[in-house]
């Protein structure tokens, strides 16, 4: 029989309550809103009255440098939240929210996969309580002031072409990407030239991802800067009288939403910001929530360990206040023979043959990549444990040899099949988890807020990507000067590089050597809270592909969603 797929699955699960979910974790009823059925939405008054309660071990999930074929982070985060419970222990996983984009475009859903998903998925995938929306509304009503503000006669003396604040949607379009805005007649406003990224790169997302609380997100989207005066003078949110009306739109969308696995471990989902342009991390406030309610929180962040993993200890870890206690490496058998270089991948073509014979030599040959992220996480101070996510295809001698990497590594290392079985494949990652979070915890940042800006990116660039050194265009050289001027320095860092390398080339596989960064640009987000300099080419709005999966979603004669995978 064919394995059933990631909708079928999760139409068969049972679920439970969700206040009973919720009265699992120790959330007094009176603190949670339930939207519909099988959703409610935690307030935030929960951090202050959970802070007695015993602080759970704190459990981040990353994995090896992606490739097409998709390693499972999101399916391992909620299997070994599975699994915890199979050992007895109570643990919560914590997920970023699916930007409807991707869903309708390449990807399909994002709620894990197989046994191990977050339901009901099509919630989850869909609107969910709106949050994505928020957003958008947040960051487009700013962008509707600064419009309005030119037309009024910008007293501000905003310079038209220093304007960096775009527009928002979520959804896969490149018809957005550039547009001309104030066409028609004079009353039809100023007419100049920007254009739209998709919401989940939006600043206003990475402040909410990155937010402690609502005075706190106040201040952040106070210090969103939108464009420079014609004296480079930076003029923010709050110069514009915005900050207030944005934080009023954001007031539902800055509690995080209580869902759950297949096998009723509570999931928190609460924003989605882009993970290479902004964090890649689900929130803070999910985290000082979630850390209160369980004997483990596990939490996912986004790419591989170079990117999301370093943005979860040296950003969010650094704004919350939070020390991890292990980290989970995601590798699978696939990936690192494609790490080998000795295979073409493209997206959404079938593998090819050779990749799926028998050959732990070629798991060898890429084993490169995960040395070098076992290292970056150590580097932390925080241990690693290895986790072969199974696939049916792999062999055990192929498992065998990711096992001895990592043992010679002295990682801890686990193959888990939660895909196939649910939480009961994952105990054996489970305990090993289990294991290392009991060491004793010498997490560390890997820079000091006070460090300079160059020295940062230098930091990042030659420890975390093996690079031998830094270069800069005069543009950004011009750009980290001003913004060090104006008080941005003691900001953390978030470089915008490619997900698919250690490097910043993203054909090199691996964990290349003998090359420098090159940084083109660099961006503020000060709302957010980071520097982020550009090292290569970012899209910030995803186009469609000649097959959308949006082409097979559909409504079946019983008003169910068909073609969501
Ligand atoms: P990530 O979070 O790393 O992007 P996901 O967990 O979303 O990865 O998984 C990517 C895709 O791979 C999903 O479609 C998922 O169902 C599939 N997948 C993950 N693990 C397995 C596995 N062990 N066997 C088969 N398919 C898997
Ligand atoms: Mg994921």
């Amino acid at each position: 029989m064919a394995f059933p797929s990631d909708l079928e699955i999760a139409r068969g699960a049972k679920l439970k309550p969700i206040e009973d979910i919720a009265a699992d974790m120790g959330l007094p009823a009176r603190l949670l809103e339930p939207y519909g059925r099988d959703v409610m939405k935690i307030g935030l008054g929960a951090v202050d009255e959970l802070a007695d309660a015993p602080k759970a071990k704190y459990v981040l999930v990353s994995a090896i440098t992606p490739t097409p074929l998709g390693e499972g982070k999101t399916t391992t985060t909620v299997g070994l939240g599975q699994g915890f419970k199979h050992l007895g222990k109570r643990a919560t996983v914590a997920v970023r929210q699916p930007s409807m984009g991707p869903t309708l475009g390449i990807k399909g859903g994002a709620a894990g996969g197989g046994y191990s998903q977050v339901v009901p998925m099509e919630l989850l995938n869909l609107h969910l309580t709106g949050d994505m929306h928020a957003v958008t509304a947040a960051h487009n009503l700013l962008a509707a002031m600064v419009d309005n503000h030119l037309y009024q006669g910008n007293a501000l003396g905003l310079d038209v072409e220093s304007i960096t604040w775009r527009r928002v949607l979520d959804m896969n379009d490149r018809a957005l990407r550039n547009v001309v805005v104030g066409l028609g007649p004079k009353a039809d406003g100023v007419t100049r030239q920007t254009g739209f990224d998709i919401t989940a790169a939006s600043e206003v997302m990475a402040a909410l991802a990155l937010t402690t609380g609502i005075e706190d997100l106040r201040a952040r989207l106070g210090r969103i800067v939108v464009g420079y005066t014609r004296s480079g003078e930076p003029v923010t949110a709050e110069q514009l009288d915005t900050a207030g009306a944005m934080t009023v739109l954001l007031r539902e969308a800055i509690k995080p939403n209580l869902m759950q696995t297949l096998e009723n471990t509570p999931a928190i989902v609460h924003c989605g910001p882009f993970g290479n342009i902004a964090t890649g991390n689900s929130s803070v406030v999910a985290d000082l929530v979630g850390i209160r309610c369980g004997d483990y929180l596990i939490t996912e962040a986004g790419f591989g360990a170079d990117m999301g993993a370093e943005r979860f200890f040296n950003i969010k870890c650094r704004v919350s206040g939070q020390a991890p206690d292990a980290a989970v490496l995601v590798a699978t058998v696939r990936a690192l023979k494609a790490h080998s270089g000795k295979f073409r991948i493209v997206a959404g073509k079938p593998l090819p043959e050779e990749l799926l014979a028998e050959n732990p030599d070629d798991v060898h040959a890429g084993a490169a990549n995960l040395r070098k992220q076992i290292e970056n996480i150590r580097m932390h101070g925080v241990s690693p444990v290895v986790a072969v996510n199974a696939f049916p295809t792999d062999h055990p001698s192929e498992h065998a040899a990711i096992r001895e990497v990592a043992e010679a590594m002295g990682a801890r290392v686990a193959v888990s099949t939660h895909f196939s079985d649910g939480g009961a494949g994952a105990t054996e990652l489970a305990e090993a988890v289990a294991e290392a979070a009991e060491e004793p915890s010498e997490f560390q940042l890997l820079y000091p807020s006070s460090a300079p800006l160059r020295e940062k990116i230098e930091t990042v660039a030659t420890r975390v990507y093996g690079a031998d050194g830094v270069t800069y265009s005069a543009a950004a050289r011009k750009q980290l000067d001003t913004f060090e001027r104006n008080g941005f320095g003691d900001l953390p860092v978030c470089m915008a590089k490619t997900h698919l390398s250690i490097s910043s080339d993203p054909k090199l596989l691996g964990a290349p050597t003998g090359w420098t960064l090159p940084v083109r640009e660099v961006r503020a987000s000060v709302g957010a809270g980071f520097v982020y300099p550009i090292c290569g080419d970012m899209r910030t709005m995803p186009g469609l592909g000649s097959s959308p999966a949006a082409t097979r979603i559909d409504l079946d004669a019983d008003g169910e969603i068909v073609g969501l995978s």
